[in-house]
């Protein structure tokens, strides 16, 4: 059946009936705006993210539930970058009238699968027809005691350079994808449905570990530049210190012009943060207790935003920054 034939109202009381109700919800979905309490000495925090088809997915590339997750799990990862619990959603979804309501089914089984797992309630949303692409606008807010986020501008010339996780496997599959080659499971995995590093973002923000933290989702070096620059400092990478899972290692030795997606590919939705020196042991420490992997990377030097990369030679040289920019592809 066509999403025609059971209307917006008919889909949003579908959503309605299916999302969970939270205890801090006065007022959810079927009301003209959302009324919520925060927990008292709480800020609230709000990050917002578009996926428009062809842009940031397509649809012969992914199924739909794959799509609802991540359009979840992108945006958790934000409030992740900043130490906060997420706690609301809000779901904008355009798509044309044609769309089969199977596949509308599957997108909301992500999302609600996807909040459910980190207790993320659904509280509102919007709901249009499209004249072409599907369109989904996520909003997020979450909380964090007063003053204990972490921004991208507290880094300080010694703190060292950490990243959770592995680099470079999403990119490495869309790198596939878009030769028409069907990646290996473990890293069309990391691409379709990313993990937003919710519990990590919060520990080094309880324990106040990280003086900075960003999630890596235009690649490692240009959001780590969006840190340098922040913070008026400089940075040096490691080259031999990034973290990459086996299938990015066992491919990269083969086709070794590829290992630069762990730098500058996307989309890895790690936590890429800093830590002063004095402070490392006990983020080890925390992070083992918790089966959190992090490595350490690199350093934090004093300057005005440069990024160095030392490679496998030994040698240093400035890293010209490639982050993915949606108006300008092509920086350097
Ligand atoms: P309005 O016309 O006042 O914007 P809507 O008819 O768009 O109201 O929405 C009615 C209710 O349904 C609102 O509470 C809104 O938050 C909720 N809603 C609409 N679309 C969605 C969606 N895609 N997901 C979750 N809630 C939604
Ligand atoms: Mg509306």
């Amino acid at each position: 059946m066509k999403l025609s034939e059971l209307g917006e109202f008919g889909l949003i009381e579908r959503i309605r009936r299916q999302a969970p109700k939270g205890p801090d919800v006065h007022r959810g979905i079927g009301d003209d705006a959302a009324e919520i309490s925060l927990p008292s000495g709480h800020h609230l925090l709000t990050s917002i993210d578009l996926l428009i088809e062809n842009v940031h997915f397509r649809r012969d590339w992914t199924d739909y539930e794959s799509l609802g997750h991540k359009a979840v799990a992108v945006n958790l990862s934000d409030l992740a970058a900043m130490g906060a619990t997420p706690r609301y959603l809000y779901l904008g979804l355009a798509c044309p009238g044609e769309t089969d309501q199977d596949e509308i089914a599957a997108f909301l089984k992500g999302v609600l699968d996807e909040t459910g797992q980190y207790n993320v309630i659904l509280a509102g949303g919007d709901t249009c027809d499209s004249p072409g692409p599907w369109v989904i606008s996520v909003t997020v807010e979450g909380s964090a005691p007063a003053n204990q986020s972490i921004g991208r501008d507290g880094a300080q010339p010694g703190d060292l350079i950490m990243v959770s996780g592995t680099l470079g496997d999403s990119a490495l599959a869309l790198h596939f994808l878009s030769k028409g080659v069907e990646p290996e499971a473990s890293l069309l995995a990391r691409h379709l449905r990313p993990t937003a590093q919710v519990e990590l973002g919060c520990l080094l923000a309880e324990h106040r570990l990280a003086s900075a933290m960003i999630d890596v989702s235009d690649g490692l070096a240009g959001d780590l530049e969006h840190i340098l620059q922040a913070s008026q400092v400089d940075g040096l990478i490691e080259e031999t210190k990034l973290p990459f899972s086996e299938a990015f290692r066992r491919i990269t030795e083969k086709h070794p012009a590829l290992r630069e997606l762990a730098l500058y590919g996307g989309e890895d939705y790690e936590l890429l943060f800093t830590v002063p020196p004095d402070r490392a042991s006990e983020v080890m420490r925390l992070c083992a207790e918790r089966k959190l992997p992090v490595t350490t990377i690199g350093t934090i030097g004093k300057g005005s935003g440069g990024l160095s990369l030392r490679d496998r030679s030994a040698a240093e040289k400035p890293i010209l920054v490639r982050g993915y920019d949606h108006f300008c592809r092509f920086r350097d």
